[in-house]
């Protein structure tokens, strides 16, 4: 009996996953860096384009490493079909431009990345579709926000930059209710640690640029779902609008994969650490990590998480202290990424959340004080250093 890769575990998956091989049996995946494909006849290429013979195409539409990439991602987070972008703002942009049209409605949490946001306030309301934000963890207000026109939910959980956790599968099912089609941001889980297709979601993004890259090189990005979903919303409009990932991209993040589970796990048990000390320092007034007992939501991330992932958010009261910190920092970059080996902290306010109004950072709980940081694969001892002397410093 052949091996079926849905039985593995989720190492072999991330090792093995989707590999096709070339008759020459390289042991490392293949990069086809090829636009198009030649075919062996006229009557070989209309079949093709008709759907009727399997291969590729034109890169646009596929690509032998690219598809590599989405089956070994597919396999990993347990979905039928991926469709690999260009950067995970492609995919955020494509998951939703493919369920909406002119005269519907989204009901998006409050607190998401800065490009999402913008996203939603000032390209979607130029095609119609109008968006109400309510506070993720709040069910009462996702079920107020519904209208009769209600066709997607748009949730990031663990939310950037404050960590804020929603109940997937309640807001799943309110959404369902609505007849409307849930898609989550995976990004700050990473698919290590939350399964959104399992809890309910309809549609998973993610920003593969992140934990899935982990080397800080490419961008890359990727929607996921089920296979009927997938080839009704996204396939023929990532065909014809073109947000493919690069094969050479698709070829490092294939590469990527094969040790994120060892890259995620070692990152969160260093950020556990950096977690405690930060929370211990007289000069942290707030200190929120998925993985301590403290998080406002620890029972939900209990529920639907089995890591707390590589961010720390903590508050040090003001903008001078959160730049004190950062500029006293000598290991760790200050830098707006996440996910890399390498650690990196940010002052979200002033960099990821600028486009946001004062108004607007308030209400997500997003105050001047606020530090993120992504921890990465620094020995504990260094990392433990050099954050408690920028403290001190703060
Ligand atoms: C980084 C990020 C994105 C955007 O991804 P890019 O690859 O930078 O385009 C979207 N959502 C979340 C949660 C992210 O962290």
């Amino acid at each position: 009996m052949a091996e079926d890769p849905h039985d593995w575990e989720i190492e072999t998956r991330l090792v093995r996953g989707g590999m096709n091989r070339t008759p020459h049996g390289e042991m490392s995946e293949a990069l086809f860096l090829t636009q198009s494909f030649a075919y062996e006849s006229a009557g070989a290429a209309d079949a093709r384009f008709a759907g009727d013979a399997p291969g590729f195409i034109y890169q646009r539409f596929g690509n032998p490493t690219t598809q590599m990439f989405e089956d070994r991602l597919a396999l990993l987070e347990g979905a039928e079909t991926c469709r690999a972008t260009a950067s995970g703002m492609a995919a955020v942009h494509l998951s939703l431009m493919g369920l909406l049209k002119a005269g519907d409605h989204l009901v998006a949490g409050r607190a998401l990345f800065g490009s999402c946001r913008w996203i939603i306030s000032q390209y979607l309301p130029r095609f119609g579709v109008e968006t109400t934000y309510v506070d993720a963890t709040d069910l009462e207000a996702w079920r107020a926000a519904v209208r009769p026109n209600t066709k997607v939910f748009l949730i990031e959980s663990p939310a950037n930059p404050l960590l804020e956790v929603c109940a997937i599968g309640a807001v799943a099912e309110i959404a369902h209710a609505a007849g409307a089609k849930l898609v989550v941001d995976n990004v700050f889980a990473t698919p290590i640690f939350q399964k959104p297709l399992v809890l309910g979601a309809d549609v998973v993004v993610y920003s593969a640029t992140k934990h899935i890259d982990g080397q800080g090189r490419v961008l890359g990005g990727a929607v996921l779902g089920s296979e009927p979903l997938m080839t009704d919303a996204y396939k023929d409009m990532a065909r014809h609008t073109g947000p493919a990932l690069s094969p050479f991209n698709a070829w490092l993040l294939l590469k990527g994969l094969e040790t994120l589970d060892l890259r995620v796990r070692r990152q969160t048990a260093n950020a556990g650490k950096v977690a405690d000390l930060i929370a211990a320092h007289s000069k942290v007034k707030q200190t929120i990590y998925c993985g301590r007992p403290d998080h406002p939501q620890a029972a939900l991330i209990a529920n639907q998480m089995t890591g707390g992932g590589n961010v720390v958010a903590f508050d040090l009261g003001s903008r001078e202290a959160a730049w004190r910190f950062l500029d006293a920092l000598e290991i760790v970059d200050i830098s707006n990424n996440l996910g890399d080996a390498k650690s990196m902290a940010t002052h979200p306010s002033t960099t990821t959340h600028r486009s946001l109004s004062e108004e607007e950072r308030v209400a997500i709980g997003l105050t001047q004080g606020w530090v993120r940081m992504s921890v990465g694969l620094e020995g504990p001892g260094d990392l433990a250093r050099d954050v408690s002397r920028a403290l001190d410093r703060a």
